[in-house]
């Protein structure tokens, strides 16, 4: 018997703040809750036209709004996995110690029990940005998956290069330079090794997912710039993978006309119209459903790959 083929859509719900910190902007107050006031019903509504559950990976200082609180429980109501993305989304979550990477993911996971009752099961880092320390403490902390590792050379190359550009222009991105090793990891779920980027006997990652070949990012940016047809294109070139797992943030389905004017220079995925964002994400989950692919939480993939 075949193996299945499984696919997730997961959302990393960053706030809009963090937009700004990564361009070394000032906030502006009017848009600073727009993912979970306006982007989560909309993701709600996507994922019930494709059938799909998502898996929300949320930021535990955001869920100290009643309101952010409030929707992401009626999320979670409505069938969607809940998992952590950190108490407060430090871009250089790896430099901070032992002690404080603990509570950031400690506090992170209790801050969305509070919030809806679920103990998320799955972990991602802010930024992707992940080192062998960080797996540690996930590992002591019994966490089921991580979900954090983009072996992505082309994603590298834009974000070196965007973090540099930053700096020329006198601005501080909160962003870190990845370690360029994580370009050789594995693209396909495995157990994490010493270092993280080869195989071993530790937590389970679910990377972040790229195309075969010349590993392309497969990501809510690169499948919103790209369009409808083009993204078809990068769905079916994931098609042959055991597992897809496409991930989106809340801004995926945001664009400028929501308040988000000041990231137009900044940010060209805030200039594509909401509609035309959704229906490029909807084509390639389309094409991997055509292609045999059956949509699971990252919770149901993480026991299917343990
Ligand atoms: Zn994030």
């Amino acid at each position: 018997m075949s193996r299945p083929r499984l696919a997730s859509v997961s959302v990393d719900l960053d706030e809009i703040p963090c937009y700004y910190e990564i361009h070394g902007l000032p906030v502006p107050p009017a848009a600073a809750g727009l993912v979970y006031d306006r982007a989560l019903e909309r993701l709600d509504d996507l994922a019930r036209a494709l059938g799909a559950p998502l898996t929300l990976f949320a930021i535990g200082r955001d869920l100290e709004r009643p309101e952010a609180a409030a929707a992401l429980r009626a999320m979670r109501e409505r069938g969607h996995e809940i998992g952590n993305h950190s108490l407060d989304h430090r871009y250089d979550l790896t430099r901070l110690g032992r002690a404080e990477i603990t509570r950031q993911i400690e506090a992170g996971a209790e801050a969305a029990f509070v919030a809806t009752g679920e103990r998320p099961a799955g972990f991602r880092a802010p930024g992707y940005t992940i080192t062998d320390e960080v797996f540690g403490v996930l590992e002591e902390l019994g966490v089921a998956y991580d979900a954090s590792v983009f072996p992505c050379p082309a994603y590298w190359g834009a974000k070196t290069a965007a973090i540099g550009l930053i700096r020329a222009r006198g601005r501080q991105s909160r962003s870190i330079v990845d370690d360029p090793r994580v370009l050789a990891a594995p693209t396909r779920p495995y157990r994490v090794g010493r270092p993280y980027y080869r195989r071993g006997h530790g937590v389970l990652e679910l990377p972040i997912q790229v195309t075969r070949g010349p590993r392309l990012p497969f990501i809510g940016t690169s499948v919103t710039l790209a369009g409808p047809t083009r993204a078809r294109w990068l769905a079916r070139a994931c098609v042959g993978e055991p597992f897809v797992n496409l991930e989106l943030h809340g801004v995926d389905v945001l664009d400028t006309s929501d308040g988000l004017e000041a990231l137009r220079p900044h940010q060209p995925d805030v200039r594509v119209p909401t509609p035309r964002k959704l229906a490029a994400i909807s084509a390639a989950c389309e094409a991997l459903k055509r292609a045999g692919y059956t949509f699971v939480t990252m919770r149901e993939a993480a026991a299917a790959f343990a």
